[in-house]
C-alpha cells in the first residue's frame, strides 16, 4: 500500500499522499502552521518540490490556511471543486453555520470573532483543476464532491481510505463524529449515508485520528435528530 503521512499539527491534519512520483498534498493546515509544516516535511526527507497536487477538502482557514505559500514555493496544481474559487478569493471563513452543540457556542463565537482563526491569504483559483474530472485516476484515486459541513466538500479515495475533510470530526470536541460546524444538516447526514456505502473502510479526517467507517454508519440517525444552534445571532 502507498505511502500516507500526517504532516498536520495536533489539531488539523495535513495529509501528503504518495504517487508514482511525488506527492499529493491534502489540505494546508492554519496560516500559523507553515513552520510546523516545513519542519515536518524536512524530518520526513521529503523535498517540497516533490509535492506536485494539492487537493482541498473545504475552504476554512485551518485547510486553506498556507495554501497560496505553498503552491508558490511548490509550483503544485490546486485541485478543488469549483464552488471552492468564489470562498478562496474572498480569504475569509464563511460564518453562517450552526454549531453542532450548545455547549460549545461561546467558544465558537470567541474564534468566530478572532481573525487569525478566520482568515487565510485570498488564493486565485481560476486555474484549478476540477477533481470531478478525475484527474488521478491513472494514480487510483478518485475524487467525489459531498456537502454538509460546507456548501461543498471534496473527498478522496485512496485504496481502501477515505479522504473526507471535516464532514466528520474525531477530535477538537466533536461529538459522535460531527463537525463543529455544519452549513447544511440534512445535506451533511445525506454525505454521511453515501460515505457509508461506498467503497473504502477507514475515513481519514481532518481533525483527529483515522477511524472505520461503520463507527459513522452507527451514528446517522443520532446526527439527523441533532439539535443545532446558529452561529451567529
Ligand atoms: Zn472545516
Amino acid at each position: 500500500m502507498r505511502a500516507v503521512w500526517n504532516l498536520g499539527t495536533h489539531f488539523t491534519n495535513t495529509y501528503l499522499i504518495e504517487l508514482a512520483e511525488g506527492w499529493l498534498l491534502v489540505d494546508t493546515g492554519y496560516p500559523f502552521d507553515y513552520r510546523h509544516f516545513l519542519r515536518a516535511a524536512k524530518r520526513k526527507g521529503i523535498e517540497l518540490s516533490s509535492i506536485r497536487y494539492v487537493a482541498l477538502t473545504h475552504v476554512h482557514a485551518d485547510h486553506a490556511g498556507y495554501l497560496k505559500r505553498i503552491l508558490s514555493y511548490t509550483g503544485a496544481s490546486l485541485i478543488c471543486l469549483p464552488a471552492a474559487r468564489g470562498r478562496l478569493a474572498s480569504g475569509v471563513n464563511e460564518k453562517n453555520v450552526y454549531v453542532s452543540r450548545r455547549i460549545l457556542l461561546p467558544i465558537n463565537r470567541l474564534s468566530a470573532a478572532t481573525p487569525r482563526f478566520q482568515t487565510f491569504e485570498p488564493v486565485d483559483a481560476a486555474g484549478a483543476i476540477d477533481p470531478l474530472t478525475q484527474p488521478l485516476a491513472g494514480e487510483g484515486i478518485t475524487f467525489f464532491a459531498l456537502g454538509g459541513h460546507t456548501d461543498q466538500d471534496l473527498c478522496l479515495r485512496v485504496d481502501d481510505r477515505l479522504f473526507v475533510g471535516d464532514l466528520c470530526m474525531n477530535g477538537a470536541g466533536a461529538t459522535g463524529y460531527s463537525p463543529l460546524w455544519i452549513e447544511d444538516n440534512d445535506a451533511l447526514v445525506e454525505s454521511w449515508r453515501r460515505l457509508v456505502r461506498m467503497e473504502g473502510e477507514t475515513l481519514y479526517v481532518g481533525h483527529g485520528k483515522p477511524f472505520p467507517k461503520g463507527k459513522l454508519a452507527a451514528r446517522i440517525e443520532k446526527q439527523a435528530k441533532r439539535k443545532l444552534c446558529k452561529l451567529c445571532r
